[in-house]
């Protein structure tokens, strides 16, 4: 296993298999690469296949042991079930869905080897779905969740990006899940640094506290110092807080229900702690490794052969280093400044010479 020069051992990729998505989502950060508005058709620049397996097979060379499928919205890929078919056995094999497609390909991308899967659902009324993603596939959403419990890949984890027009939501996102087996409920703190907006982010904090307050007993997960809240469904909870008194207060499906449901908050923004315990490199959909999700200006180009990319995925993680803590660093006010040691940092896509052992 490769470690970096901060004792960051990589086990993870990330793979983005194309910037093509079906949603517009208003926050979305598109794994740093832009919009992701535009045809809905296979694009040129995207990796092939085999460009994504020989990757793949290099990773594991290395020691790594899981793979998250992304996007853009990766099961517009037809080769996603021959893609998670060839993955190589030693690594787990994941995903991150808008949920659409799901209904009819859940079943045969779990023959191929899919093992978990997330699916971002950021409200849980059709209107308030609509604003958020720009699509009215909200029931597309709850079938394609659906599709994946019966494929058999519980617990399905609900990804929901916390940020000022959804923080509302959270307390019936919360019950949603106390109140229906197989689902888990991930909070993910809104990231404005590609995003834009920062006006939107809210304090995290506060939905820690509100959980902490609502929650049978806390769990606190190695990774990332991350907190796991275990809910049981209530009937008639109070909801705290300025953002969180916007909710409706949740609608019970079963009153009766004691099911505990989980809730994890994923909080990168400002956390060095976070950044110290980051253990994933990214592969963009055309073909450059990234070490951080926050950065586009330390891109390497995997090239096409297997020489090339080990080459890659050495520099990469050889150059990766802290966003939170190392590229941006705490002023005395504890603000977040650039660390002008990177100011050379070579830029969007510069091309990496190989040597010619590669
Ligand atoms: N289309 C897929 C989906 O909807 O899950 C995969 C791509 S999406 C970029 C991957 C994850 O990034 C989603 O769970 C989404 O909620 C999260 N995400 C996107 N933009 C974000 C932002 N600005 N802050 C925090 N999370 C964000």
């Amino acid at each position: 296993m490769l470690e970096d020069g901060f004792g960051r051992e990589v086990t993870g990729v990330r793979v983005s298999l194309t910037d093509r998505c079906n949603f517009d989502c208003v926050y979305c950060h598109n794994e740093g690469l832009g919009d992701t508005r535009g045809p809905l058709d296979p694009q040129d620049d995207e990796l092939s296949t085999d460009r994504v397996v020989a990757f793949l097979e290099v990773c594991a060379e290395y020691g790594v042991e899981a793979v998250k499928f992304t996007g853009g919205e990766p099961m517009l890929r037809d080769d996603l079930e021959e893609l998670v078919r060839r993955t190589p056995d030693a690594m787990e094999v994941s995903m991150t869905t808008n949920g659409t497609f799901l209904p009819g390909r859940a079943a045969g991308l779990v023959d191929a080897g899919l093992e978990r899967v997330n699916v971002s659902q950021d409200a849980l009324d059709a209107e308030d779905f609509a604003a958020l993603t720009n699509s009215g596939a909200y029931e597309r959403v709850l079938e394609g969740v659906e599709a994946a419990l019966d494929a058999g890949l519980a617990p399905v984890k609900l990804n929901m990006v916390v940020f000022e027009p959804t923080a509302g939501y959270v307390p019936r996102m919360v019950d949603h899940v106390a109140e229906n087996r197989g689902l888990q409920l991930q909070l993910i703190e809104y990231m404005p640094e590609l995003a834009g907006h920062p006006e939107w982010a809210i304090d995290i904090q506060r939905v820690h506290d509100w959980l902490a307050d609502r929650a049978d007993h806390v769990e606190t997960r190695e990774m990332h110092d991350r907190k796991r809240y275990f809910v049981r469904s209530e009937t008639g909870e109070a909801t705290p807080g300025t953002a969180m008194a916007a909710a409706d207060g949740g609608v019970r499906t079963d009153p009766g229900a004691s099911d505990v449901g989980m809730v994890e908050i994923v909080d990168p923004v400002g956390n060095a702690e976070f950044c110290a315990n980051c253990h994933r490199v990214r592969l963009t959909h055309d073909g450059y490794l990234k070490g951080c999700l926050n950065r586009n200006d330390d891109l390497v180009d995997i090239g096409e052969t297997k020489a090339q990319m080990r080459a890659a995925f050495e520099k990469t993680v050889d150059e990766r280093v802290p966003y939170y803590g190392e590229y941006m660093v705490e002023d005395e006010d504890g603000d977040w400044t650039f660390n002008e040691a990177y100011q050379d940092s070579e830029g969007d896509r510069t091309p990496y010479e190989y040597s010619t052992d590669d």
